[in-house]
């Protein structure tokens, strides 16, 4: 799915008489897939109205308004796990905790003249972020991220091409949200970043999935019996991943 719309309208926001610190931002999004109009609240808190093509925009302020208090209910839902798990949703994080490599660091934060990330040169574990700019900090985190889960993930993946005798061509570190890796019909497998917050165990299986799609395009049952020749655990693997999602903290994405 591609984002093909993204403004907010205040028009919309001031029918809802929503106070706009509950929505500071309504993103409106046209599908080609959907058929109903269908609101929700993103990881990062904004908030998205998806409609489909040639939804008319008079019924979009009347479909907002019958839904109002569903979005008041979830809004205020969000700001309470944000009270209960600030970690996870705080964009400047005190513990980054890279379960995949067993590296859990500190962090700390200067306002500097110029952007670095710098790792500590003992072998403690701790990271100086030093910003220019607040808004640029989740950034830099980012791209730093970027740099050790390509360092960690490409060497498994060839590892685990080389045990598997699974061949592919390129491998790339991505961030998207919605998914763990992908590999495409040229072989191309793109890893997230985010996948260094899971165990080792459950990383190396994203792996096998992805490179047992260099055989199969799909998940049909040859494909499954691929994938359990080189992981018999699959099944449990794939089912901790999807509960592991609500682990991640956001300002990965
Ligand atoms: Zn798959």
């Amino acid at each position: 799915l591609r984002k093909s719309i993204i403004k907010s309208n205040d028009q919309l926001l001031n029918q809802l008489e929503l106070q706009s610190s509950l929505l500071p931002e309504l993103e409106v999004r046209v599908s080609l897939k959907a058929k109903y109009a269908q609101l929700k609240v993103l990881l990062d808190g904004r908030v998205e109205l998806v409609i489909p093509k040639n939804y008319k925009r008079s019924r979009v302020s009347q479909f907002l308004l019958e839904n109002r208090s569903w979005l008041e209910k979830t809004l205020a839902r969000y700001e309470q796990y944000k009270i209960e798990d600030p970690e996870r949703y705080s964009k400047q994080p005190k513990i980054i905790d890279l379960q995949a490599c067993q590296q859990c660091w500190s962090v700390n934060y200067l306002r500097a003249t110029k952007s670095r990330v710098r790792e500590s040169s003992s072998s403690l574990c701790h990271l100086t972020v030093e910003y220019t700019d607040e808004s640029l900090i989740a950034k830099q985190l980012k791209r730093w991220l970027n740099v050790k889960a390509k360092a960690v993930l490409v060497p498994w993946l060839h590892e685990a091409s080389e045990c598997t005798h699974l061949k592919f061509d390129k491998v790339s570190i991505r961030g998207q949200k919605t998914r763990w890796g992908s590999c495409s019909s040229e072989a191309n497998i793109s890893l997230n970043r985010s996948l260094l917050f899971l165990p080792e165990e459950i990383v190396k299986y994203v792996l096998i999935h992805e490179l047992c799609h260099t055989q199969h395009l799909n998940h049909s049952q040859s494909y499954w019996l691929l994938v359990n020749q080189f992981d018999p655990e699959y099944q449990s693997h794939e089912k901790q991943l999807n509960s592991l999602c609500s682990s991640i903290p956001l300002w990965v994405y």
